[in-house]
């Protein structure tokens, strides 16, 4: 029985909204470890619009690139397989990891050839239809940088390997570890950006990050970094990991960023950030590695509607074939950049009440 129907949300209620459905769940203890016990082997309903499109989300693989804890490489394969047979049905048109691709970084290459031999599937025009492949983005998390560094990393995964390819915007210095992608989907444009693990200890890149968000102002802005949040109940907002203490405050300056996403932290958990402009940040956990065997194939579609206004965050494995119907796995956001994208919507500005202080208007659309 599905027990979370994602039939959008109500402008009065916080953002991150449930279905009252999925808020009953709230009740039910989230777990900060355990295998989810509210399972369906139905999609939760999520009515479709025009214009729809998504983003899939793969948390922490380490337990299937390791083979540890019940995990297999083939749940990844899984995971990927999936992505591709519902890219044109469900217009998938981007893929993020969320860090901790693999369990041991620069020790052990068989876990990046099984890394790529499920993400480089991806990659293949054949496959995907598109000449490109499919726009993912590879994120480091601490796990990437055990043994020394992230050279296994870029040996895999380098800017050599992204070059040239129409979405990828640039790297960081002088490898991949922090990167921007570029897409436009159902007449939104955005930017998504990569920051490697702890980047908020780095005032350069911290910068660097800036420096690409301000540039990239005409688009709405995704930040992926493995480390912002510790689980919670929703309505209960997620805490802050020491990482997301540094990097939320660094880049609250930037009137597009709407939505970042995280995992590390074992289990779900998310919170809202009402800046003092009006905006609105949606920062989201999921890490599915401490569930039963390594994760079990556990990912995120994050459904985005222009129309209904809405994200919609649905959790589930193409490898048990389930559906989570929690409030912490299944919800909605309210998503305010929706109404078309902010050049298309305002002549460049981003709408927002007048009295909001000093301007970024310098910021080139
Ligand atoms: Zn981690």
């Amino acid at each position: 029985m599905a027990g979370c129907v994602l039939t959008g949300q109500s402008p009065a209620a916080p953002a991150g909204t449930n279905s009252a459905a999925a808020t009953k769940k709230a009740k039910a203890k989230a777990s900060e470890r355990a295998t989810p016990t509210a399972l369906t082997t139905q999609e939760p309903l999520s009515p479709r619009a025009p214009g729809d499109f998504a983003i899939a989300v793969l948390p922490d693989t380490q337990m299937y690139t390791a083979a540890r804890n019940g995990g297999k490489p083939e749940m990844l394969v899984a995971q990927v397989e999936w992505i591709l047979s519902n890219r044109a049905s469900r217009n998938i048109v981007y893929v993020t990891t969320e860090g901790d691709i693999s369990n041991d970084g620069n020790k052990i290459p068989g876990q990046w050839l099984r890394a790529t031999n499920a993400l480089f599937r991806l990659e293949d025009p054949a496959r995907t239809g598109l000449p490109e492949g499919l726009p993912w983005s590879a994120v480091v998390g601490n796990h990437d940088t055990h043994f020394g560094g992230t050279t296994l990393f870029n040996e895999f995964l380098g800017t050599n390997h992204f070059a040239g390819r129409s979405y990828y915007g640039g790297f960081y210095g002088t490898n991949n570890d922090s990167h921007y992608d570029r897409f436009s989907a159902g007449g939104q444009d955005f930017i998504v950006l990569a920051l490697t693990m702890a980047a908020g200890s780095d005032p350069d890149l911290m910068r660097w990050a800036n420096e690409v968000l301000r540039a990239n102002a005409n688009r709405q802005a995704i930040v992926v970094t493995h480390s912002l949040l510790g689980p919670a109940a929703w309505p209960k907002p997620a805490p802050w990991t020491k990482d997301g203490q540094r990097i939320f405050p660094a880049l609250t300056n930037n009137p597009n960023l709407f939505l970042m996403l995280c995992g590390h932290r074992h289990g779900e958990g998310r919170r809202l950030e009402v800046l003092g402009n009006g905006q609105n940040v949606h920062l989201v956990l999921s890490d599915y590695q401490a569930y039963a065997s390594g994760g079990n194939g556990f990912m995120r579609l994050m459904e985005f509607s222009p129309r209904n206004q809405t994200i919609r965050v649905k959790t589930f494995s193409p490898w048990t074939k389930q559906w989570t119907t929690n409030a912490d796995g299944c919800f909605s956001l309210a998503w305010t950049g929706a109404s078309g994208s902010p050049a298309q919507r305002n002549g460049g500005e981003r709408q927002r009440p007048q009295a909001s202080g000093p301007q970024t208007s310098n910021i080139q659309p």
